[in-house]
Formats: structure tokens, C-alpha cells, sequence
């Protein structure tokens, strides 16, 4: 018999979030290894709260090899983001977070593949054919594609662009009324 948890019916989308360059400020090529270099992007909090409210789980999903590179260890970059959770607040947090660290045995967690997306859906009861993923990077756009997830959203930074996102903003205030116009209550 089907548990309530793993039946569609209960099934709910998500909204997949990149962290550096849509969470928080790039740090251009390098790495943040320290939280008081973790600066939050104006009107994340907003755009977090909108997602829960409208019924989507909110998922992070981000690259940090800065641990296979020794920068940071993973206990360290645990706390790096309970301090992001907690900043954020209670209305904002991420539900689930996942991360590709680059050590031994991670390579199919590593952008584009779909691997941090399938993830999360072995921790939430996700439905990724109503989800949406907001990244700023090319790998970002097409994890979301490899993995299914049809609606992409590309907040511009300084990365080239190869691939198209659904929708292209050039702000997180950009951001939130697209969210705002486009997703149903679930
Ligand atoms: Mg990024």
C-alpha cells in the first residue's frame, strides 16, 4: 500500500533556487567561505515567503567545491547555510537544501546533470513536472531541463548566456513579479 507521503495526489512542485547569484551576492569566481561574506540579495526573503504561500516547496541547490578544494569543510558550510536559514526567517527557509561539494563519489550531483534535483525529490514528495528552477548560470537552466522541471528562470548576473531560460530577469524585484504573475496557488 502506498504511503499518503508517496502518492501523487500529494505530490506538490517546487521551486528550485540556485545560491550564488540568486540567494546571495556572487562572489564573481571565487568562493564564500565565511558567513560574514554571505551577503543575502534584497528581496529574497520576499521571494521565498511568495513560493511558500502559493503552496511550491522551496529548494536550494548549489555548487560549492570549495570543499573538495579544502576551503571550507562540510561541517563549516553546514553552518554557513543554518546561519542563511536563520537569517532568512521562518517564512523563508528553504525546506530542503543540497549540495555538490565536488568530493569522491558526488559526480552526478554536478550541474548540468540532474543529480541535486533528483535528490530532492527522494526527501520531498516533489512534482517536478509543475516546478520551476531560478539559477543564473547555464548549468543551472539545464540541470532543470535534464531533470524535467519545464519552467527555468535566469536572474542575470555576470555569467554568459548560452542557453534560454523560460523567463530572463535582471532583478530580484523582476523576479518576484514574474513569480507573482505566474505561479497558481497549489
Ligand atoms: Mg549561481
Amino acid at each position: 500500500m502506498e504511503t499518503p507521503q508517496g502518492s501523487e495526489l500529494t505530490k506538490r512542485p517546487a521551486i528550485f533556487f540556485d545560491r550564488d547569484g540568486v540567494v546571495n551576492r556572487s562572489p564573481g569566481g571565487g568562493y564564500i567561505t565565511r558567513w560574514q561574506d554571505f551577503v543575502i540579495n534584497e528581496g529574497i526573503g520576499e521571494a521565498l515567503r511568495l513560493c511558500r504561500s502559493r503552496g511550491f516547496w522551496t529548494v536550494l541547490v548549489t555548487s560549492q567545491r570549495c570543499v573538495a578544494k579544502g576551503l571550507i569543510t562540510l561541517e563549516e558550510l553546514h553552518s554557513l547555510h543554518d546561519e542563511m536559514q536563520h537569517s532568512l526567517g521562518a517564512a523563508a527557509q528553504f525546506d530542503s537544501i543540497h549540495v555538490f561539494t565536488g568530493l569522491p563519489g558526488t559526480e552526478s550531483l554536478e550541474k548540468p546533470n540532474p543529480g541535486l534535483i533528483v535528490e530532492a525529490t527522494e526527501v520531498l514528495p516533489i512534482d517536478l513536472k509543475r516546478s520551476w528552477l531560478i539559477g543564473d548560470a547555464d548549468r543551472d537552466i539545464v540541470m532543470a531541463q535534464r531533470a524535467g522541471v519545464p519552467s527555468t528562470v535566469r536572474v542575470r548576473t555576470d555569467h554568459r548566456v548560452g542557453v534560454e531560460a523560460t523567463f530572463t530577469v535582471d532583478s530580484i524585484e523582476e523576479l518576484i513579479k514574474v513569480l507573482e504573475q505566474q505561479l497558481s496557488v497549489v
